[in-house]
């Protein structure tokens, strides 16, 4: 057993030692994290300069890059082929639209994109309250998931925790994703300079947040447990475009 871990809080935050100490024993453990923070990065890919890897003092690897670099270098030549990609745990909520921006579901994405099973962890809340707890969650959701033997296919899971004491005695729940509302508007501020800045506003509250959502469930205390997919294809709407798109002609010359 094989289990890469990442994050993208960065290769020096809380979350990310948590998650390597609820891994020990379960397997060889490679760590690998972006250098800086890059929450909020998505699955992009540094494609314009070089990576460079580092290691620290602690045997974790660190990339001047992406959630998404860290892992697709490393599955791509830097290390061995791992059996379960672990990311995390995140500083806060990917639940919802969350789930597009984030770099914690990124890194893990990128497992599960090169076939590889995969796990988003983050905690509610910010500010690491009651972490302990959360990696007790995190080593029983992927000691259940070695148990069942479900390494054999890949999957991907979005894990949220709420911060409390006794999170690992809360149930788990199977959810599908909410939806918030669109984001707060954005800040606008003047440099020293005299020149107009924007910062991104925080994201919406929950808007679709009734039972059987992310948002719901951890809202009662619950675990919530996503499984995610990749294709964004509308099939719902696949059957209404033909008739308005497809099947027209090309513009005449
Ligand atoms: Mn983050």
């Amino acid at each position: 057993m094989r289990i890469l871990i990442a994050n993208d809080d960065g290769y020096l935050a809380p979350g990310l030692e948590a998650l390597a100490q609820a891994m020990q024993g379960l397997g060889a453990l490679d760590i690998i994290a972006p250098e800086q923070n890059a929450s909020g990065t998505s699955n992009a890919l540094t494609l314009n300069r070089p990576l460079s890897v580092y290691t620290a003092a602690n045997g974790f690897r660190y990339v001047n890059g992406t959630p998404s670099d860290c892992v697709h270098v490393a599955l791509t030549g830097l290390l061995p082929r791992p059996d379960l990609v672990v990311s995390g745990i995140n500083q806060g909520a990917n639940m919802g639209d969350d789930t597009l921006y984030s770099g914690t579901v990124a890194a893990a994405m990128e497992g599960f994109l090169f076939g590889v099973p995969a796990i988003a962890f983050s905690q509610v809340d910010k500010g690491w309250g009651e972490l302990t707890a959360a990696a007790v969650v995190a080593r029983a959701v992927v000691q259940r998931v070695i148990e069942q033997r479900m390494l054999e296919r890949p999957f991907l899971l979005n894990v949220n925790i709420p911060n409390r004491a006794d999170a690992a005695q809360r149930p788990w729940r199977m959810t599908r994703l909410g939806r918030r509302h669109a984001s707060e508007p954005v800040i606008r501020q003047t440099s020293p300079r005299g020149e107009p800045i924007y910062w991104i506003g925080p994201a919406g509250d929950a808007r679709e947040a009734g039972p059987g959502t992310d948002f719901h469930a951890t809202a009662e205390g619950a675990v919530s447990i996503t499984p995610l997919q990749v294709d964004l294809t509308d099939h719902s709407q696949l059957g209404e475009w033909p008739s308005i798109l497809g099947a027209l002609a090309p513009l005449p010359q």
